[in-house]
């Protein structure tokens, strides 16, 4: 449907101002854990085989750590390995007192148990938010490391005054890492929750009735303009191929009162908070070894 001519634009959400302010301050956190206890936080990442984006995102997490002071420790493993495997690694990782937050990069292969995997990260360790102990503390509302992409869309909505009481929140997308744990923030933050998944019916009307509204479906431009309540917040998690999102940019920021461009809005948050949280893990376990 063509837009009416309006002159209305929303207000961009800068996530990658946000997340640059993030990052200076575990860097700051992570200076000080460094010249208290002669050693930087680390993060220990693992890479199960050599899936081309798995290797980027990885390089990315680790170079962004460097750059901030936190050190980080690779261990790559072959597209062979077995769960069980996996799984020993995880655990020694768990146990090394040296390592501070553990990265495990998926998809891990299909051979792969990748529950069993994340389940051996230690709660205090889990600082990509991926374990049942972390997204239990995170629906419970009780302290823990939540979900990377979900706890910088709540950082990124804080950062811009939403008051979510009582707004209706719809989430497009149920999974995991994403969709399941930013609509149980939100339930926690006193929105009324929607999600929409791929059996929904009439997935549009839903999207229509948004106050605030997080797209988190893997599908460029799935989302129209012509389906966003006007003055709606609107939060693209979406990352396709061509750098677009899940909601169609264009149309949509004429409608909503706040929107996440892709790229630039949600995506460098997750990287932010990851680093946030295992410098957080650090000087937790410095406390507990005083
Ligand atoms: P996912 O595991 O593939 O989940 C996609 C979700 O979308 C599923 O819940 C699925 O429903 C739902 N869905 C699929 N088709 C649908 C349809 N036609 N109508 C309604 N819902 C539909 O993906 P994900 O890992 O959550 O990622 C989603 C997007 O976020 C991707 O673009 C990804 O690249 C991006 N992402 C970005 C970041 C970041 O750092 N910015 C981090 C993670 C992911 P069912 O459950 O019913 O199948």
């Amino acid at each position: 449907m063509t837009q009416p001519a309006t002159d209305h634009t929303a207000r961009l959400m800068d996530g990658a101002a946000l997340a640059r302010r993030i990052v200076d301050e575990a860097a700051a956190t992570a200076a000080g854990i460094t010249s208290r206890t002669g050693a930087a936080p680390c993060l220990a990442t693992v890479l199960v085989g050599d899936d081309p984006a798995s290797v980027t995102y990885v390089r990315m997490k680790r170079n962004r750590c460097a750059r901030a002071g936190i050190e980080s420790r690779h261990v790559a493993l072959p597209a062979g390995v077995t769960t069980a495997e996996l799984v020993d690694t995880v655990t020694g990782l768990s146990e090394d007192p040296s390592v501070h937050g553990i990265l495990l990069q998926h998809p891990m292969g299909r051979h792969i148990d990748e529950r069993a995997a994340f389940e051996a990260i230690a709660p205090g360790k889990d600082v990509d938010g991926v374990t049942t102990h972390a997204f239990a503390a995170m629906a419970f509302g009780l302290p823990g490391f939540v979900s990377c992409t979900p706890g910088g869309i709540m950082r990124l909505l804080d950062a811009h005054d939403v008051d979510l009481a009582g707004k209706h929140a719809v989430v497009v997308g149920r999974s995991a890492i994403l969709g399941k744990p930013a609509g149980m923030l939100l339930l926690g933050r006193d929105a009324t929750v929607t999600y929409c998944h791929s059996r929904t019916r009439d997935l549009a009307a839903h999207v229509r009735e948004a106050d605030v509204l997080v797209a988190a479906v893997g599908r460029p431009r799935f989302i129209g303009g012509d389906a966003i309540k006007p003055g709606a917040v609107v939060i693209d998690a979406g990352y396709n191929e061509g750098n677009v999102g899940d909601v169609d940019f264009d149309t949509a920021r004429r409608r909503a009162s706040l929107i996440t461009p892709v790229p630039g809005g949600v995506g460098p948050m997750t990287i932010a908070v990851l680093l946030s949280q295992t410098v957080r893990a650090a000087a937790h376990q410095e406390s507990l070894r005083r």
